[in-house]
């Protein structure tokens, strides 16, 4: 277990009890604060508008002993993602909760198939710019 990220849990845990939260676009994965009692949200950085349940809280139960923080994917396993990942056109090309199957290896990437049946390729590296690494997906 990650004692790190639980303390984090904790402490946005603690911040529930007191009517906000803290929590990244669904769209843009960048992570804001809102009051719990709102019923629809806006992502401050994208404008992206919808309904709570698609802007994951930043820390979350579970997410200590998640695989995320402790090994990296490797092939065939199954991925959830969390952030629909804009191509270069702007278009989203991943579904956030959708599962995806990591297809193939290379040197630090791992490809899968996209909503348009397209190949994607994600670094491994924690710097990596299309890196997987909190940013597009889970273990599930
Ligand atoms: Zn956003």
């Amino acid at each position: 277990m990650n004692t790190k990220i639980r303390n984090q849990i904790d402490l946005q845990a603690e911040i529930q009890e007191h009517g906000f939260n803290l929590v990244t676009c669904g769209r843009c994965g960048d992570p804001f604060l809102h009051r719990t009692s709102e019923v629809t949200l806006e992502c401050p950085h994208c404008e992206f508008e919808s309904d709570p349940s698609d802007f994951p809280d930043l820390f979350y139960e579970g997410l200590e002993v998640s695989e995320v923080y402790n090994k990296k994917p490797s092939a065939g396993d199954i991925l959830v993602c969390i952030n629909p990942c804009k191509m270069d056109s702007g278009e989203e090309t991943l579904t956030i909760k959708k599962e995806y199957k990591i297809k193939s290896f290379r040197k630090k990437e791992f490809s899968i198939t996209d909503d348009y049946n397209d190949t994607h390729w994600f670094g491994l590296d924690k710097d990596d710019k299309n890196t997987y690494w909190k940013t597009f997906f889970r273990l599930k």
